[in-house]
């Protein structure tokens, strides 16, 4: 089976004379069950059900909205069924898939600089890695604070910037841990700029006894800066020799990991700085992988991983599961080892150049789009050319425009020509008070918005080129039915699917 495009539609393909295809069969005629049918139906008839529904979603391929890979080589697609077959809480009987995953935890630790032989454990994405890293250092907290301290009373914190991913939601609800915020400042996104980042100077005020670390987003999803580790390390480094603490940092480079090792001039973020204490990042961003797959590593096992570790008997001796699920499919690490294998450092550094070099370019068109007046409709957000940052274009209509649409509305026309953008508010909720407070300390328009386009590895310049005469002619057609569109758009057709409408 090679790519959709080389493919019949399933239900056309009649290699089976005694059963119609499903345009003409009564399977056609069904509804889409919500309990289980009584009768099977043909194996083509069931997968182009399942067609029918998959191309009813947005393309994938034009989504630059989330940061997921969505294209694959039909070499990808072989390792990915291998894999299927094997689950993975299955050590002693599959070994060498587990030796798979051992050596790509080993090649991504020395990609950031660990200093000994990695731990760390593939997950189901990010948000797993997230959530075992952040586990780890809970642990590691309550047992230096039982030394120190005594009995912990209050509930621990964990300090972030309000431009985290919605993972660490799950991380402060599930775990019980007290979220810290720092907002940033909505000023200073260029490259060389303070702002759109973590505020080392911030962290003496929010930092106690309590605080079990820090997390750095090595690539917020918002507009791509990465938070400055290393300023960050240095305050904290610090901190805990003025208070005899002992934080440290978490990197959550769910994005970034697999894109600022490939990049140059760009400050230390990874192990080598020494309050850097684990690292997660998303084989399915741009790991390249198109299976969904995360990773965690740790600086150390000793009062860190091991605080997460069970012992499982393996081949007749005992290692270590740090992952919350045992039972896995094996797909996402055989296709991630592919991906290393196939890429090597020089692919992953020569796609980062193109992404980056189609962010700017697409960046140029936006800057280029000028209203009858020749004012610039957009406000670049984005830490624009340098090279500390995502490949990702975050923008906002001119606030001195003064437009009666947003980047919402614009999302959504521009989805009429297909592409799906991400248009966001600037706020955030907060976890626990589930209040909705503004993600930056200097402004307080609840009802401010940006919207963000991903490129990924398949955003070729010839697609670049098509999303920005997409965007052009969204701004026309906002322009000159913008009220209609609104009422008629917002708030039905994209919230709850074509249902609504
Ligand atoms: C995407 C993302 C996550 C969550 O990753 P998943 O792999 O989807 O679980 C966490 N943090 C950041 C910064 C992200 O961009």
């Amino acid at each position: 089976m090679r790519t959709d495009a080389y493919r019949p539609a399933r239900a056309l393909v009649r290699d089976d004379r005694t059963i119609p295809p499903y345009y003409e069969s009564s399977d056609a005629e069904a509804e889409l069950p919500e309990r289980l049918p009584v009768r099977g139906m043909d194996a083509r008839h069931a997968l182009a059900v399942i067609e029918d529904q998959h191309y009813l979603d947005f393309s994938e391929r034009l989504n630059t909205a989330s940061y997921v890979t969505v294209v694959f080589e039909p070499e990808e697609q072989e390792a990915a069924a291998l894999g299927m077959k094997v689950n993975l809480a299955d050590q002693t009987v599959y070994p060498q898939s587990y030796e798979i995953h051992d050596r790509c935890v080993q090649m991504i630790g020395k990609l950031w600089h660990a200093p000994n032989e990695a731990s760390g454990a593939g997950t189901v994405g990010s948000t797993e890695a997230c959530l075992l890293a952040g586990l780890a250092l809970k642990f590691r907290w309550r047992q230096w604070y039982a030394r120190t301290r005594g009995e912990a009373k209050k509930m621990p914190n964990m300090v972030i910037s309000t431009m985290f991913q919605a993972c660490w939601e799950k991380f402060f609800r599930y775990l019980d841990v007290e979220p810290r915020f720092v907002a940033p400042s909505v000023e200073g996104c260029e490259a060389d700029g303070r702002g759109w980042r973590l505020d080392a100077s911030r962290l003496d005020a929010v930092v106690d006894d309590h605080t079990i670390g820090v997390v750095c987003i090595q690539g917020n999803h918002y507009s791509g800066h990465y938070d400055r580790v290393d300023e960050i390390d240095t305050a904290l480094q610090k901190i805990n020799l003025d208070r005899g603490l002992q934080v440290g940092i978490h990197v959550d480079a769910a994005s970034g990991g697999f894109v600022a090792p490939f990049q140059s001039n760009i400050p230390p973020w990874d192990f080598r700085l020494p309050t850097v204490l684990s690292i997660s990042a998303s084989g399915h961003k741009f790991g390249q992988s198109l299976c969904g797959t995360g990773w965690v590593v740790w600086r150390q096992r000793g009062d860190l991983a091991e605080h997460v570790a069970v012992s499982v008997s393996y081949l007749g001796g005992t290692c270590d599961s740090y992952t919350l699920n045992f039972s896995r499919p094996a797909a996402g690490i055989y296709v991630q080892f592919y991906k290393f294998l196939r890429l090597g450092f020089e692919g992953y550094a020569r796609v980062v150049k193109n992404m980056t070099g189609i962010a700017a370019h697409i960046r140029r068109g936006l800057q280029d789009m000028k209203t009858q007046d020749d004012k610039p409709y957009f406000q670049i957000l984005d830490a624009a050319d340098g090279d500390a940052c995502l490949p990702v274009v975050t923008a906002r209509l001119h606030p001195d425009l003064a437009l009666p649409f947003d980047d919402i509305d614009l999302q959504h026309a521009i989805a009429q020509e297909r592409w799906y953008v991400s248009g966001y508010k600037m706020t955030f909720q907060h976890p626990l008070t589930h209040q909705v407070l503004a993600l930056f300390h200097d402004q307080d328009d609840l009802e401010a918005t940006l919207f963000r386009i991903v490129v990924k590895s398949n955003l070729t310049r010839p697609m670049a080129d098509h999303l920005l005469t997409s965007v052009r002619c969204a701004l026309s057609y906002l322009e000159d039915h913008h009220d209609g569109f609104k009422k008629k758009h917002r708030y039905t057709i994209f919230h709850h699917g074509a249902k609504a409408c």
